[in-house]
């Protein structure tokens, strides 16, 4: 049984590599999920870690000693990590947990990259305003594409990795609500497209129009910012559950259209990067990290899978297994895992991605895992290592010992 945990890159501060991969051992865990890099710079609290017990991400720098030769075709580089950069912490971190038998399958955030999209606005999405994303990248744009195959050549031609998780995969969904307001679910839909050049390039091609797309989503937007938003606000509960979505896409045809198109790049977008992992590796499992194909994902963005394109049918073939992220409570996480289960129909794993933190209580953690194998999940997964507690990480122990005995 697959039990895999999470952590943000080398966040187990005043831990060596050995003593992380131990103390992981002896949970019974026998993967890792490692964040290369972090897309944004989220604030940890790490009770385990008193050393520095809150803790603030790097954005968009790596964890590993980066070779400038494989970024050669690509204006991006990569800069390592100012926190410990004297150390490749993956190569430290690849040999410690091989000594335990432990995978190493490292992350890499794809499309979302705020602070190398605030230096590079060439590379943002552009909504249909012309304005520049400020923290995803266009994955149509070919220099983003060309730095992330770079990243997957160089992280599986030069390290020992047992699997390539895909994280941030595949582009923007707006949050639910805008500094000054809600941001109402057509507005929500329409402002998530990007119309930058080389979407309209890439779009041709598949014989789509996309400036007959923008001036349509231009008129549905239109009429959301013309509502009063005391109005909106007042309705902020109904609102989020873009319950009249359905409606909309029957209505307007070219809106589905480009659901569909963001889908077709998508996929093809993650072949390219599962040719180039295949290639290197050709044992190692391509993973991807969705949200749960009916609530709303954990993270900033509040993701739907039908927004942010995360289809668990439509990655069939390009994906082996995808890690279906509910941080919630037990009856939810059984409830999604069986939806995304029956929509992948076995053409690809789904693995149960479980929050031991927050609001876990140690008391839900064995009937959170025990829901996700009911309902179909290839093993559990754990976010994570570096920001859960002891008595968290102990009740984890318990529960694979059970199982195991
Ligand atoms: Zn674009």
């Amino acid at each position: 049984m697959k039990v895999s945990m999470c952590m943000f890159g080398p966040t187990a501060h005043g831990e060596t590599p050995a003593k992380t991969a131990r103390t992981l051992k002896s949970v019974g865990v026998n993967e890792v999920v490692y964040f290369t890099s972090l897309y944004h710079g989220y604030r940890l609290l790490q009770p385990r870690f008193p050393s520095k017990a809150i803790y603030t991400l790097e954005a968009d720098r790596v964890f590993w000693d980066p070779d400038p030769a494989y970024y050669k075709d690509s204006s991006i580089k990569p800069q390592k990590s100012a926190d410990f950069g004297d150390k490749d912490n993956v190569a430290a971190m690849i040999t410690a947990l091989h000594k335990e038998g432990i995978a190493f399958s490292p992350l890499v955030p794809m499309c979302a990259a705020e602070r190398i999209v605030q230096d590079r606005p060439d590379l943002a999405v552009e909504n249909l305003y012309g304005a520049k994303d400020r923290l995803f990248l266009c994955y149509n744009n070919p220099e983003v594409r060309a730095y992330r195959i770079a990243m997957v050549r160089e992280l599986s031609a030069r390290y020992d990795i047992d699997h390539l998780m895909l994280d941030k995969i595949p582009q923007i969904m707006l949050e639910q609500s805008a500094f000054n307001g809600l941001i109402d679910p057509p507005l929500r839909t329409v402002g998530s497209f990007c119309f930058c050049r080389h979407c309209v390039a890439r779009a041709r091609k598949s014989g789509i129009d996309l400036n007959e797309i923008k001036r349509r989503s231009l008129v549905i937007a239109r009429r959301s910012l013309d509502m009063p938003p005391w109005l909106i606000a007042a309705q902020g509960a109904k609102l989020i559950g873009d319950t009249e979505i359905p409606l909309l896409l029957l209505e307007e045809p070219l809106l589905h259209t480009m659901l569909q198109f963001r889908f077709e790049t998508a996929v093809e977008f993650v072949g390219e990067i599962r040719a180039i992992l295949k290639r290197n590796k050709p044992r190692a499992d391509l993973q991807a990290a969705f949200v749960p194909p009916s609530h709303v994902g954990h993270d900033m963005t509040s993701p739907r899978s039908w927004l942010t394109s995360q289809s668990y049918q439509k990655y069939r073939g390009q994906v082996d297994e995808i890690f279906c992220c509910i941080h919630a409570e037990p009856d939810i996480v059984r409830f999604e895992i069986a939806r995304a289960v029956a929509a992948a129909e076995g053409a690809v794993r789904v693995v149960a991605s479980m929050r031991l933190y927050g609001k876990t209580r140690p008391e839900e953690v064995a009937a959170m895992c025990d829901g996700a194998l009911e309902a179909g999940s290839a093993g559990v997964s754990l976010l994570g290592y570096d920001v859960t507690s002891d008595c968290l990480l102990h009740a984890l122990k318990t529960w694979v010992k059970s199982r195991r005995t």
